[in-house]
């Protein structure tokens, strides 16, 4: 076979590179290189037509036997690449685990085996080839029979752990390295595709003691037998709102409605229709641990045709799910932020639910933002997309005001359940007739006793974990901090152990003050650990749950205990905000904010709109079912628009004048914006870094450019931190400087484009 310079782009912070690979290999198809310090999986560009500078190595392999990729998302791609200035490569991990299925074989029906294609070199058979098999014509050995074994699918194979272990067949063996390759567990079905292995061998391995079988917990079947499908007759505004959404052509819907108004039944609504036109639904959720209602809804509804994309998989799984997806998988397809980048075809409807969450943004390079992206991939699709919310974003908000989206409302409750009572207890009142700091005042502390005495369930919220805040020495007024990062340590009670909360360095607390050596240390401020202590203390027989992220850390324990929150095995759930979002739990009729403003200091023009978010989100937790719902929302700050609006529940108002305020301090929606960091080891390095990209962006007429400054928390593990400013009128400011002034793949400084978080 003829081999050719080839321009590679590696799925690594590095220019494309050119390698020598078989002539006509087609754009969008994986190869693996070779690099100095190992190997890496590239993506064929096309020719390099420049005469070679340097001898050029042959890559080692084809990973791909044609693009794997559908074209609409392969041209996501691009503009993904373009808009956020990453490597398209660098994306590519996000839609594709990084080698799909090794060895793998197609047979055509006429015989033809991939391998001989390839090893031919006719790419153009290999595309038509490809083509079929993504319609589910060709099969790869194994995974197209994959269908007819659904029960399978929930049975999980475990290795054992054998002191001595027994002789094994060399096709045993296959199937338990497959096993030891994919951590030692995996489903049945995966296991018996990949590697080909009969349930014979399977069964004989287990005789034998060295794996063992058991029914995997599944979300999707623990929860089908209550999801059962009650469809309801939608209400005038629903009817109206589904058929605003065109079956077919780009539109953005916002679908506006507090909790429990029934958006789940209007986007269920149009996805059925999209599927009865043959056409598929990307289905996206801020994250898949808290929306098992809405799967087991989906599975009611459609039983079998959903597809969930789980985060948490074994790569192997995600092999074999991603070539599912590839070979018309099921028709819906719910998964969270890079689930946008799915290689799901013939998309009919995108969803994005709880649009304004900021999960959707990825805090890690590339910082995509998946909202953003899926209008962009509806565009290309030439499909609606719904972005549904209780809160909008006030982006969205305001495209929807501009008429760029179309604004659906859902005004009323079809279960005719009330909106919760909120009532405020002003801390400032209650701290000045007690004389100290209030962590519960009387309204919070009288609305427990009653709910305990009605039997139903309260939920105490206090975004802040650990026991106390931070240590501080009364005689010298210092703080103990982490030694690598600039914030103070967090105090651990149940592990005796301060903490940081940035990098995790943990020391046994000192008797003495590090600083001045006196013995007056003492904690300031409570968090949720301590607030489960009062609670204990107050109720001593109530049965309380704490769910934050020191007591969630095990696989499943957050699921575990929010389905015995909901079978109502337990009065008092106290937590942090992860408790506010999607959850139903029936008994719930009361919900204490123990301090409103927390959010409010953050060093971020968002602050009020996420405060907000959060205060409405949680209000609608309370009262769902037949119970009437109150909110005790505690704060020292009652007049704060985003806590005066919030009292209200009044979105529109809140919207109207935080809108004002973002125009007149030129913020998103009204500007563009980007934030350049930089990372050094020392300050000096971090600012020197920023000012030379700030010299570069100089020369872009329109910018406003703002710092170098140092980052709100100026020093994590050892790295000072420093941040630029850019601000534009217009998106296309932002792209002229992303364009004006690349960055150096691999360097001090790096941009987040569209940036949510400042810290
Ligand atoms: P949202 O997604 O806005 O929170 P849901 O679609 O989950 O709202 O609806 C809340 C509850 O009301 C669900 O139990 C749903 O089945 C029910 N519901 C929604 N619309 C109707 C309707 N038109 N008639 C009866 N019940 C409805
Ligand atoms: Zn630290």
């Amino acid at each position: 076979m003829n081999l050719v310079p080839t321009r590679i782009e590696l799925a690594r912070p590095l220019p494309p590179l050119t390698y020598l690979a078989p002539e006509g290999l087609p754009p969008g198809v994986r190869v693996r290189v070779r690099l100095r310090n190992g190997a890496a999986v590239g993506l064929v560009l096309g020719r390099d037509g420049a005469p070679p500078k340097v001898q050029l190595r042959p890559i080692e392999s084809v990973v791909d036997p044609f693009p794997l990729l559908p074209q609409k998302l392969r041209e996501l791609l691009a503009f993904a690449a373009d808009y956020y200035a990453v490597g398209l490569a660098q994306l590519l991990p996000l839609c594709l685990p990084p080698v799909l299925v090794p060895n793998w074989e197609v047979e055509t029906k006429h015989g033809l085996r991939l391998s001989d294609l390839r090893d031919q070199g006719r790419w153009d058979d290999l595309a038509a080839l490809g083509e079929a098999w993504h319609r589910g014509e060709e099969g790869l050995r194994g995974l197209l029979h994959r269908r007819d074994r659904r029960g399978a699918g929930l049975t999980e194979i475990c290795r054992t752990e054998l002191p001595n272990p027994a002789k094994v067949t060399a096709t045993q063996a296959k199937a338990l390295l497959a096993l030891e390759e994919a951590g030692g567990r995996m489903l049945e079905a995966d296991l018996r595709d990949l590697t080909g292995t009969s349930a014979a061998v399977l069964a004989t391995l287990e005789a034998k003691g060295l794996i063992q079988r058991t029914r995997r917990l599944d979300l999707l079947s623990q929860r089908r037998e209550e999801g059962i499908d009650h469809r309801v007759a939608l209400n005038a505004e629903q009817l109206a709102a589904s058929a605003a959404v065109a079956d077919r052509g780009f539109g953005v819907h916002l679908l506006y409605g507090v909790t429990g108004s029934g958006k789940t039944e209007v986007y269920l609504e149009v996805a059925e229709r999209v599927l009865a036109a043959g056409r598929r639904v990307l289905w996206l959720v801020p994250e898949i641990g808290l929306t098992p209602r809405l799967l087991a809804r989906l599975e009611a509804r459609f039983p079998g045709q959903v597809a969930v994309g789980h985060a948490g998989l074994s790569a192997t799984e995600k092999q074999a799910d991603v070539v599912r997806l590839l070979q018309n998988g099921a028709p819906i397809f719910v998964g969270v932020r890079n689930a946008v980048l799915a290689p799901l075809r013939d998309i009919g409807l995108i969803i994005v639910d709880e649009e304004q969450e900021g999960s959707y943004k990825s805090e890690e390079h590339p910082r995509i933002h998946a909202r953003d992206l899926a209008i962009k991939r509806a565009q290309l699709e030439d499909c609606p997309i719904i972005l549904g919310s209780a809160t909008p974003s006030l982006e969205s908000w305001h495209a929807a005001s501009a008429a760029r989206y179309k604004l659906l409302k859902l005004t009323q409750r079809p279960l005719g359940i009330q909106l919760p009572e909120v009532q405020v207890a002003d801390l400032r009142d209650a701290h000045r007739e007690q004389r100290k700091r209030v962590v519960f005042s009387k309204a919070l502390l009288a609305g427990m006793a009653e709910v305990l005495a009605r039997g139903e369930q309260a939920m105490l919220l206090l975004n802040r974990r650990g026991f106390e805040n931070f240590w501080m020495c009364r005689a010298c007024g210092k703080t103990l901090d982490c030694p690598h990062c600039a914030v103070s340590l967090t105090y651990h009670k149940g592990s005796y152990r301060l903490r940081c909360h940035m990098c995790g360095f943990e020391a046994v607390p000192p008797e003495v003050c590090p600083h001045c050596a006196a013995a007056h240390l003492r904690g300031v401020g409570e968090g949720t650990e301590q607030i489960e202590d009062q609670v204990a203390a107050l109720f001593p027989k109530a049965r309380i749950l704490r769910l934050d992220r020191d007591t969630t850390t095990r696989k499943g324990s957050l699921e575990a205990g929010l389905l015995a929150a909901e079978q109502g095995h337990v009065d008092i759930l106290v937590g942090t905000q992860m408790l506010a979002k999607g959850h139903n739990f029936p008994k719930l009729t009361l919900v204490g904010i123990l301090n409103a403003d927390q959010g409010l200091r953050m060093p971020d023009f968002r602050a009020g709109e996420r405060t907000f978010q959060l205060l409405t989100q949680v209000a609608g937790r309370a009262g769902r079912a037949e119970h009437a719902g109150r909110v005790v929302l505690q704060t020292y700050s009652p007049d704060h628009p985003a806590i005066a609006f919030a009292l209200r529940q009044d979105f529109e108002g809140f919207a109207a004048q935080e809108l004002t305020y973002r125009e007149t301090l030129a913020y998103p929606p009204f500007t563009a914006l980007a934030l350049y960091r930089s990372e050094g080891d020392s300050p000096e390095a971090a600012q020197q870094a920023l000012a030379a990209q700030k010299a570069r962006l100089a020369a872009v007429p329109g910018l406003h450019l703002l710092g170098p400054l140092e980052a709100p928390v100026p020093k994590v593990r050892d790295r000072y931190r420093m941040h630029l400013l850019v601000k534009a009128r217009q998106r296309g400011g932002i792209s002229s400087a992303l364009h004006a002034a690349p960055l150096a793949p691999g360097g001090a400084v790096v941009v987040d484009r569209d940036p949510l978080h400042f810290g």
